[in-house]
């Protein structure tokens, strides 16, 4: 396997000048597009013309030329053929999953995932689709391969879990997907850059471009990278989930999110060396602390296969208060004593964002459940900034643990 970084082949990308020569491009916003010959329009219809073959665009719903542009950037980033943007992170999943299953499909996927995911693998795609799920323990290769059934279409995984930092190991889950017909689809959404999911055998990556990869918590995006073939099957006009659902990305969005791309490696750099110290510091006090930068982390040398070098291993760390007031109080003083960072949903901001992830962002997950893959209610997910500096935001956090004589 020949190795990828990310930001060469972001850079090697051909330039997309402005109409004028601008060396930013132009924003297309139109949501209908013209043709100098009237029979070329059905023939875009008929998917017989489009961006890739004749240049031609049909409707804002449907392919966008400023959208197209950032699905190629990501496509780069993630060694992918095609990719193409959506509304959010959760329209991403939705329509990659409407579009490889049908009724009567069947999915393993990861126990952990974000709140979100996990409502739609096992209440809504069964209820509404007929699409069922069966959720194993990604570090468990023999329970995953047992969990697959005639019917299993897609093996679906978080690079890194939301919030418990399970890493994935890719290559083998590809292999045990592959072998019995599946897809493997990875939300690579906490490790933009660190991990290449499709180097290691993924067959379809997907972001909320909402969190990293934005990097300033003000635009909800998602992005989808994969075969050509996959990403033209959803936007056929007759069976396309992007199409029909019509999660489309705002051209003046996608304008946004592009110029924030040349700089997601300093970012990513940056993050990930923080949260590194942090949790480096949080285990010399011997707490609770969980970070796959960690040599004590299960899966360290996993993410240490999987990574791409230079990008560290990632924004986010968690830390164990104990219980749900504890963490409360903990927060309470990081926000409004310090302004260390915000008590928020969320991550990937260039401020610090905490959240008790039990009792929020992964709520749709049975107590029992919650408690059985150790996400307990007072586990703080902190997604690390790097405003300030780094002494000045650790002495904040020490002076917190030191006030709830955790230190
Ligand atoms: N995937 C992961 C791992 C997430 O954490 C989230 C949101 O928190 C999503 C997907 C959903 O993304 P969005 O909020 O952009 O729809």
């Amino acid at each position: 396997m020949t190795a990828h970084n990310p930001l060469e082949a972001l850079a090697n990308l051909r330039h997309e000048f402005g109409e004028h020569g601008g060396v930013n491009m132009s924003i297309e916003a139109s949501t209908t597009f013209t043709v100098m010959q009237a029979d070329i329009m059905p023939e875009i219809f008929h998917g017989l013309r489009g961006p890739e073959s004749g240049g031609c665009y049909l409707y804002g719903r449907h392919f966008n030329p400023t959208v197209y542009v950032l699905g190629r950037e990501l496509a780069a980033i993630e060694a992918t053929e095609a990719g193409y943007c959506t509304a959010s992170g959760m329209s991403a999943i939705a329509a990659t999953l409407i579009q490889l299953c049908e009724p009567g499909d069947h999915i393993v996927a990861g126990r952990v995932l974000y709140g979100g995911t996990y409502a739609l693998l096992t209440r809504f795609l069964p209820r509404r689709f007929g699409i069922h799920a069966t959720l194993v323990d990604v570090a468990d290769l023999k329970q995953i391969d047992a969990a697959f059934t005639e019917r299993t279409r897609v093996l679906y995984v978080e690079t890194m879990s939301n919030p418990t930092l399970v890493v994935a190991d890719l290559p083998r889950l590809a292999e045990i997907a592959h072998r019995h017909g599946a897809k493997l689809v990875v939300d690579n959404t906490f490790c933009p850059l660190i991990v290449t999911p499709a180097r290691h055998g993924a067959d379809i990556v997907i972001h909320s471009m909402t969190k990293f990869l934005s990097g300033a918590s003000d635009i909800i995006a998602g992005a989808i990278c994969g075969p050509k073939a996959f990403i033209m099957s959803l936007m056929d006009v007759n069976d396309g989930a992007l199409m029909l659902l019509g999660p489309t990305m705002d051209p003046k969005v996608a304008f946004e999110l592009s110029l924030r791309l040349p700089h997601l490696g300093l970012r990513m750099q940056e993050h990930s060396r923080r949260a590194q110290v942090f949790a480096e510091r949080l285990a010399e006090h011997r707490l609770p602390v969980i970070y796959p930068g960690l040599p004590m982390h299960p899966q360290h040398q996993v993410l240490q296969r999987l990574a791409n070098p230079e990008f560290g291993f990632g924004g986010l760390f968690c830390l164990d208060l104990g219980d749900a007031a504890r963490a409360a109080e903990f927060m309470e003083i990081l926000q409004n004593k310090d302004k260390f960072g915000y008590i928020a949903v969320s991550l990937g901001y260039f401020d610090t964002l905490m959240s008790c992830s039990a009792s929020t962002t992964s709520s749709e997950m049975p107590e029992t459940e919650q408690h059985q893959v150790g996400l307990s209610p007072g586990l703080v997910r902190i997604s690390i900034g790097y405003t300030g500096t780094l002494e000045q935001r650790w002495k904040q956090f020490a002076d917190a643990l030191r006030i709830l004589n955790m230190i």
